[in-house]
C-alpha cells in the first residue's frame, strides 16, 4: 500500500491554504478524506494533483481547490442539513459528511451513485443518503436545506433548488454555457435573492429537467 498522507498534506498546503481557503473545518476535512480512494487504481497517484480526473461515464472528480472553494462558500458549522446535486465519485459528499449534520446527495448515473454510496458507507459516513434521480428537481421531501451545492454546470439557477433553501440558506452553483461558467453563491434573504459571483470555473453539464436537456443537445451556447 502506498502511503498517500504526505501527498494529501502537500495538496492542502499548496493548493488549498496557499490559495486563500481559511475555514479551519474545511482544511481539516480535506486533510482527512482519502481522495485517492475516489478514483480508479490506475489514477490514484494523480489524485492529489491540481486538476480534475475522469471517474467514468464521461464525468470527473472536481479539482481539489474547487471542492474547497465551494465547500467554504457553504459556510457550514456542523448542524446543517445539506443537499448535493451530482454525487459523482462521492468525494465532495464525504467532505460534506465531515462538515454537516445530514447530507442528501443525488446522482443521475446509476453506476456512479452505487459506487459512491458503497465507498461512503465503507468509510463510515452514516449521515449520508444518496439517491439516483434528476437532481434539478431537488429533494422536496427532505427540504428545507441550509445549503445546496451543485457540482455540475447549469444554464441558469433552477427555481426548484432556490425554493428548497431555508431562510438564510446558500446555494452554490456554476452557471454559464457548456464551456465555461461562473461560480455563484445564491443566498435566500428576507429581501429576496442575493447573488455573489465567486469567479470562473468549468464543470461537466447539469443534465435534467431544469438543466441542460441531454448530453449532446445544446439549447444555445449562451447563458
Ligand atoms: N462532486 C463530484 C462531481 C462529479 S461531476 C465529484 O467530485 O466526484 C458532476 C456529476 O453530476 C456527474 O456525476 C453527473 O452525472 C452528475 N449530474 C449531472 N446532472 C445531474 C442531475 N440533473 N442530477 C444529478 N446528478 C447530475
Amino acid at each position: 500500500m502506498i502511503d498517500f498522507s504526505k501527498a494529501r498534506l502537500k495538496m492542502v498546503e499548496e493548493q488549498i491554504i496557499a490559495r486563500g481557503i481559511r475555514d479551519a473545518r474545511v482544511i481539516a476535512a480535506m486533510k482527512k478524506v482519502p481522495r485517492h480512494l475516489f478514483v480508479e487504481e490506475a489514477l490514484q497517484s494523480q489524485a492529489y494533483n491540481d486538476h480534475p480526473l475522469p471517474i467514468g461515464e464521461k464525468q470527473t472528480i472536481s479539482q481539489p481547490y474547487m471542492v474547497a472553494l465551494m465547500t467554504e462558500a457553504m459556510e457550514l458549522k456542523g448542524k446543517e442539513r445539506v443537499l448535493e446535486i451530482g454525487a459523482g465519485s462521492g468525494y465532495q459528499t464525504a467532505i460534506l459528511a465531515e462538515l454537516a449534520q445530514e447530507v442528501f446527495s443525488i446522482e443521475r448515473i446509476r453506476s456512479l451513485a452505487i459506487k459512491a454510496r458503497k465507498l461512503i458507507y465503507d468509510l463510515g459516513y452514516f449521515n449520508v443518503e444518496i439517491k439516483i434521480s434528476d437532481g434539478t428537481y431537488g429533494w422536496p421531501e427532505k427540504s428545507p436545506f441550509d445549503a445546496i451545492i451543485v457540482t455540475a454546470g447549469s444554464p441558469h439557477i433552477p427555481q426548484t433548488l432556490y425554493d428548497q433553501l431555508a431562510g438564510g440558506g446558500r446555494l452554490i452553483i456554476p452557471v454559464g454555457d457548456v464551456h465555461t461558467q461562473d461560480l455563484y453563491r445564491i443566498t435566500k434573504t428576507q429581501e429576496g435573492m442575493k447573488k455573489e459571483n465567486l469567479g470562473g470555473c468549468r464543470f461537466v453539464k447539469l443534465i435534467g429537467k431544469y438543466g441542460w436537456e441531454n448530453e449532446d443537445f445544446r439549447k444555445n451556447d449562451e447563458p
